[in-house]
């Protein structure tokens, strides 16, 4: 059978995957988050390493313009001086040796010009120059580099380089050479960054030197920020960067957008105010970032899916339990049939909806199941349960529901028209349980007992309906002459009294409300103190007693009469160890002891122990158990009483002659004294009485066992007791129980 330990194991487990449900989708999330992290970080380096590789051919370019521009500018020079040297001042001269060198240099053409602002160039071209800022710079000694001009003679466009010719010490004129700007473009058209990367330059205004053939660059520009502006909007801030750059002659990166995002490297080139422009798109490394990005997502990817196939694994099994633990809930292994959460449940919703309220809550048992088990085995039992189970079940209709609640307790629900008819099913019921026959040989007569609760209220909730059942239930099972009780308002106030009762009596307790009185003992022969017997009462603060009759009932039924008695018991031996010390010739006092003690055999080592702390002689505690308590558990009885007979004390059988005890028991029953219960004493004058009295007399004498005699009242009971051999005489007609100080008196006149 499952257990509640089992339900609770499953209930952490369930709890366990949960856990690690969560657990696992932090760990993804957290790992997910790195690699994102990783592929972020990496895809920035690139894009570092990118800007930085930009940077250096952007540096590398500047240096071989400005190495280009330096030695056009000195072979220039050199030729200058040469001619100044030389002596030469007829044009056609000076034209004619510019003529012979003009191959070995990479200028488009070369020319003279005289200070009148007429030139001659290598190609037989004449024209006036004097407008030109290089002519007017040179006649005041200056080299200088020209602004991209307009070739007048084939609309090209160049650069001059332009330097005078000095002749003893007197400017005679100046050679000049222009350098097609295609030459230029042309070295900056080298391949960088697998042809992605191109580069321009340009004046201080943004407006072209040098343009880039490469097919991604600005096609047709003129100005560079009129060319980004008309690229894409976004350009404005990268403008403003640039003319800023531009403007103080800084070097710097801007980012534009012309399609894609592309870097641009500004470096001033220390040419007039030109500035060249290294461009690379933002992702050049596109592909290597994109494996990289890609291979995170692949494993991103992976790491998803074994995350969803573990937790989709995870909540199958999560389901599975769930299902189980329905199972659990809701079907009783043993008989396969309902547990009480079902019917619980089942019939709260009936209560929710009913308007109708012709419903009976029904408890059942058998009583003494216990017994079949131990009669005939587990294994029967649990035949009989399912039998039960069969019977009730089978009798019920559409809308009635049983249960097994507990062990051999089910409960039902059923419907009836007049309440009549509920009590005919449960008598079927009955005489179909009777039916059973359990075991093979032996004849055992079932006794099943029912609980009934009429539903009184709409909404009435499920735990009530069984508490009510429950005590009408508990009612049959006391009064053993019905099977079956109907709840009523009495049984409730009964309940309810004995509560009261009950709280009472802890609380009487606590408060030491309970006090011990004396009955003492009197030999017969003699007349002599022999001994007492300790009965407790209960003073109420009013000061008003409450007799044991009214509350020793409850007090076994609640199990409170085993702390009862001990408290008796211990308050005993404080009140013999007073007479002891006050050197009273003390007589043993005789305790009683609850049947409920048979159930906790532990309570000899308490009681032990109390005697050990009190040090008071055994012989003067002795202890009285009920005839009747011995025959409902016969062999605990008797192994208690051998355990108390070992420790040394002397033991009593109280109330003798009520329960139903053969006399052949007692050879049995290793006790010391007898108590003939009073209605024994009081049918003493009836023949049957008198002649039963005397069987009993001679059997105890055969067995040695002391008779002590209860209740005695009159001088003849007590004359006809002495009569027959009793041994010791307890009753009003020598002594009522009384408090302690009176109690003491009594020994004191001894
Ligand atoms: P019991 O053990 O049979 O005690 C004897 C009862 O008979 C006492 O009633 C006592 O007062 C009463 N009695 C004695 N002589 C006479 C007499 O001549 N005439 C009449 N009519 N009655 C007499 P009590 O004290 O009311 O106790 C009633 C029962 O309560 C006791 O019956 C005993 O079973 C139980 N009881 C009392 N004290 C304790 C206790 O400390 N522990 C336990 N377990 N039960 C106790
Ligand atoms: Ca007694
Ligand atoms: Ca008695």
């Amino acid at each position: 059978m499952k257990t509640k330990e089992d339900k609770n194991s499953a209930l952490k487990k369930r709890k366990k995957s949960i856990l690690s449900v969560g657990f696992i989708t932090i760990l993804l999330f957290v790992m997910i988050l790195g690699l994102m992290m990783y592929a972020q970080m990496l895809q920035e380096d690139l894009r570092d390493e990118v800007r930085n590789k930009l940077k250096e051919v952007s540096n590398q370019n500047v240096l071989i313009i400005q190495k280009e521009i330096e030695g056009d500018r000195n072979a220039l020079i050199e030729i200058a001086e040469r001619i100044g040297e030389s002596g030469l001042s007829e044009e056609w001269e000076i034209v004619d040796t510019l003529r012979s060198i003009a191959p070995r240099y990479s200028f488009s053409r070369m020319g003279f010009y005289k200070p009148d602002g007429l030139a001659y160039t290598t190609d037989g071209v004449v024209m006036n120059i004097s407008e030109r800022d290089y002519f007017k710079e040179a006649m005041i000694g200056n080299f200088s580099l020209s602004e991209l001009l307009i070739e007048m003679v084939n609309g090209e466009e160049v650069i001059v380089f332009s330097v005078p010719i000095v002749s003893d010490n007197k400017i005679i004129g100046g050679v000049f050479a222009s350098y097609s700007i295609e030459s230029l473009q042309e070295i900056l058209s080298v391949s960088s960054f697998d042809g992605e990367g191109y580069t321009y330059i340009v004046k201080k205004d943004g407006s072209k030197v040098v343009d880039s053939a490469n097919p991604i660059s600005f096609q047709n520009m003129t100005n560079i920020f009129e060319s980004m502006e008309q690229a894409d909007e976004r350009n404005g801030q990268s403008v403003e960067e640039l003319k800023a750059l531009l403007e103080n002659g800084d070097k710097g990166y801007v980012i534009f957008y012309n399609k894609i995002g592309k870097y641009m490297y500004c470096t001033p080139l220390g040419i007039n105010d030109w500035s060249l422009i290294e461009v690379v798109p933002v992702d050049v490394m596109e592909t290597t970032t994109n494996y990289i990005m890609a291979r995170t997502y692949i494993i991103c990817m992976i790491l998803i899916a074994v995350y969803t196939l573990i937790v989709i694994t995870v909540f199958r099994e999560e389901y599975k339990k769930k299902k189980q633990m329905r199972t659990l809930l809701y079907v009783d292994e043993l008989t396969g049939g309902h547990t009480f959460a079902k019917f619980k449940e089942e019939i709260e919703k009936q209560m929710k909806n009913a308007e109708d309220i012709k419903k009976a809550f029904i408890v059942m048992d058998i009583d003494d199941f216990k017994l079949v088990n131990e009669l005939f085995g587990y294994e029967e039992g649990d035949k009989l349960l399912r039998y039960l189970w069969r019977v009730l079940s089978d009798s019920c209709k559409g809308g009635e529901i049983v249960a097994r609640r507990l062990a051999d307790r089910f409960t039902l629900f059923l419907n009836y028209q007049e309440k009549e008819e509920i009590e005919k099913r449960v008598i079927s019921m009955m005489e179909k349980i009777r039916q059973c026959s359990i075991g093979r040989e032996t004849e055992y007569m079932l006794q099943p007992v029912f609980g009934i609760y009429y539903v009184e209220k709409s909404g009435e909730n499920a735990e009530d309906m069984l508490t009510y059942a429950t005590l009408a239930h508990n009612l049959a099972k006391k009064e053993r002459d019905c099977f079956y009780v109907i709840y009523n308002d009495e049984i409730r106030g009964n309940m309810l009294q004995k509560k009261q009762l009950s709280d009472q009596m802890e609380h009487a307790y606590r408060h030491h409300h309970f006090v011990v009185y004396y009955q003492p003992k009197y030999e017969a022969e003699t007349k002599k103190l022999a001994g007492a017997e300790a009965l407790i009462r209960w003073r109420k603060s009013d000061g008003t007693m409450v007799s044991p009759g009214q509350f020793i009932p409850l007090a076994e039924e609640t199990g409170f009469i085993c702390k009862l008695d001990k408290y008796v018991f211990h308050e005993v031996c404080l009140a013999q160890k007073r007479f002891i010390e006050k050197g009273l010739k003390v007589v043993p006092i005789s305790v009683n002891l609850s049947r409920r003690h048979l159930d906790n055999p532990e309570f000899i080592n308490e009681y032990k122990a109390i005697l050990d702390e009190t040090q008071i002689p055994i012989e003067c505690i002795q202890l009285e158990i009920t005839e009747s308590a011995m025959f409902e558990k016969q062999d605990q009885f008797i192994s208690i009483i051998k355990r108390l007979h070992e420790l040394g004390f002397v033991i009593l059988m109280d109330d003798f002659g009520t329960g139903y005890s053969s006399l052949m028991m007692l050879k049995q029953i290793p006790i010391d004294v007898m108590k003939l219960d009073k209605t024994f004493v009081d049918d003493y004058n009836d023949i049957r009485g008198e002649q039963i009295i005397r069987c009993v007399m001679q059997m105890a004498q055969k067995l040695e066992i002391e008779i002590t005699a209860e209740g005695v009242e009159t001088e003849e009971q007590y004359v006809f007791l002495r009569g027959i051999g009793c041994d010791t005489i307890q009753g009003y007609y020598f002594a009522k129980p009384m408090p302690e100080e009176e109690y003491k008196k009594r020994m004191e006149q001894q």
